[in-house]
């Protein structure tokens, strides 16, 4: 476990009247650290490639460590060209051979299976993935890992029924899909990826992103546990160079990619002029809209989760606060009562809220974010908690008195930082929330419905929430507008990615 700084020598006082919570006098929680010793982790993983665990054709590794000690914890294969071409075989191999032709009664079934493995072993893939990638084990436990088996089960349902989710069509199976996913949500990336894919009769090459790739070798061993046919599910490790290979693979026929706009731009221009299906899922700068006739304790609330939840490693989060005239002092003053009463941590501890920054480049992007930040003018508040020593680490943080044109209300931060702005008219937190080059999410507090309908219609937002933020179920379809991507998963929508309809 990591130390502690002590850094309570100035206790919190709240400023405002409206204050309601003291926090005059120091709060403490005993450490309540989850165990880890009962998950194993190897000292070297290799790839998965047609069943087998095989080492790299170059024979070279990269070392993963773990974000909160900075301690390095594996080291996972880097797959290079010849790689991920014996994934590819081995995953057309299947597609062609027992995959496609199974009933698909079958398949699903097979996707059941993984979805009740991965509930048996939850405890082992949420602390792993809290060791991994900094997560707060609250959020892996009860989040992560459950949605994670949560998309199987959903997707397991729709194996047999494919006639029924495209009537009057004949859907058919794309074939070998390519896919790429990124750190922020290990498991549950891949689970949207992989989930709908096979249900569909495809077969897959899946990168994790190269900071979080045990839980998807975890995952690996699990599906040969399930008895997957070989070749189904390939899992090969590596940077962006391997993700590449994936993309520009000429016998790959859907890329499914979730990652950051300026790659995803990349791999859009890659995949041009190819017959080669894609779905996009990129960045965003979700707004939070306040409106004066909102709940407001339960709008703050809902700012908090949607901020802060996974650091703010989250590409729907809301990471801009549109606050009305009226109550922006109030609700400032709340969320800056609340924000000290985070806890910022060690993530395997059950009291943690904020975990670590998932890896030293994300902590210092963040870090260089909040320096222009302070360039272009803004007010920096940071909670007064103490964080761990060690590790990468950073207190919630507002930035308050910005402009719509500032590079922290326009940009990706992708940690906890929240920028602050007010409006006056409806119209106004529409056009506001609309202008910048993302349409990822966005969320909505009022007390009148017919505002709800208003601002949701206006905003050219994949997600709107109502009075709430960061609710995420199966059966609902997620993706973005303009910058934030093309395409739709989950869901039935998620569905069509990965058919092709006759
Ligand atoms: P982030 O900025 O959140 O780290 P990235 O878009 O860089 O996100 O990474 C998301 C995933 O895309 C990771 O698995 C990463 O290895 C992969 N990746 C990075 N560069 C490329 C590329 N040029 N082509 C394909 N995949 C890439």
């Amino acid at each position: 476990m990591s130390q502690t700084t002590e850094t309570k020598e100035t206790p919190y006082k709240p400023t405002s009247p409206n204050s309601k919570l003291d926090f005059a006098s120091v709060w403490e929680y005993a450490p309540a650290p989850e165990s880890s010793d009962h998950v194993e982790i190897k000292d070297q993983y290799q790839l998965f490639i047609d069943g087998k665990f095989v080492k790299p054709s170059k024979g070279r590794y990269f070392k993963s460590t773990n974000p909160a000690t900075t301690e390095v914890i594996t080291e996972f294969a880097e797959a290079t060209q010849n790689d991920v071409d014996k994934a590819v075989k081995a995953a057309r191999k299947a597609f062609k051979g027992e995959w496609s032709s199974l009933a698909p009664k079958t398949r699903g079934k097979y996707l059941y299976r993984i979805a009740r493995m991965l509930q048996e072993r939850s405890r082992e893939f949420s602390v792993l993935e809290s060791m991994d990638g900094g997560k707060p084990i609250r959020e892996s436990r009860d989040v992560d890992v459950p949605l994670a088996a949560a998309h199987f089960f959903y997707y397991a349902g729709w194996a047999d029924k494919l006639d029924y989710a495209f009537p009057g069509k004949t859907p058919e199976p794309l074939g070998v899909c390519g896919q790429i996913i990124p750190w922020n949500f290990p498991l549950l990336m891949l689970a949207w990826k992989i989930a709908p894919a096979l249900a569909c009769g495809n077969t897959v090459v899946l990168k994790p992103a190269e900071t979080t790739s045990l839980t998807a070798l975890k995952f690996a061993e699990l599906v040969k546990d399930a008895g997957v046919p070989a070749g189904v599910i390939n899992i090969v490790t590596g940077a962006g160079q391997t993700g590449a290979e994936i993309v520009n693979h000429k016998d790959i026929d859907k890329i499914a990619f979730t990652g950051s706009t300026g790659v995803g731009k990349l791999i859009q221009k890659s995949l041009a002029g190819t017959d080669k299906k894609f779905t996009l899922e990129l960045g965003g700068k979700g707004a939070l809209i306040v409106f004066e006739d909102a709940p407001i304790d339960q709008a703050v609330e809902g700012i908090i989760n949607a901020i802060f939840f996974n650091q703010g490693h989250v590409c729907c989060a809301g990471s801009r606060l549109l606050v009305q005239e009226g109550v922006a002092d109030l609700v400032t003053q709340k969320l800056k009562d609340r924000m000290e009463t985070l806890i910022v941590g060690d993530p395997l501890d059950k009291n943690t809220d904020i975990g670590a920054i998932n890896s030293s480049q994300q902590f210092e992007t963040i870090n260089s974010y909040l320096e222009i930040g302070v360039d272009e003018g803004a007010d920096v508040y940071q909670s007064k908690c103490s964080i761990p020593e060690n590790g990468y680490f950073i207190r919630p943080t507002l930035l308050a008195n910005v402009a719509q044109s500032n590079r922290v209300v326009q940009e990706e931060i992708f940690g906890p930082v929240l920028t602050v702005q007010t409006f006056r008219t409806a119209d106004e937190a529409i056009d506001k929330a609309n202008n910048t080059p993302f349409g990822l999410a966005g969320g909505v507090w009022t007390d009148k419905g017919s505002k709800i309908f208003k601002v949701g219609a206006g905003l050219r937002s994949g997600v709107v929430w109502a009075n709430t933020y960061n609710k995420f179920d199966p059966t609902s379809p997620f993706g973005g507008y303009k910058e934030s991507g093309v395409g739709r998963e989950g869901g039935l929508h998620g569905l069509s990615a990965y058919v092709k309809l006759k």
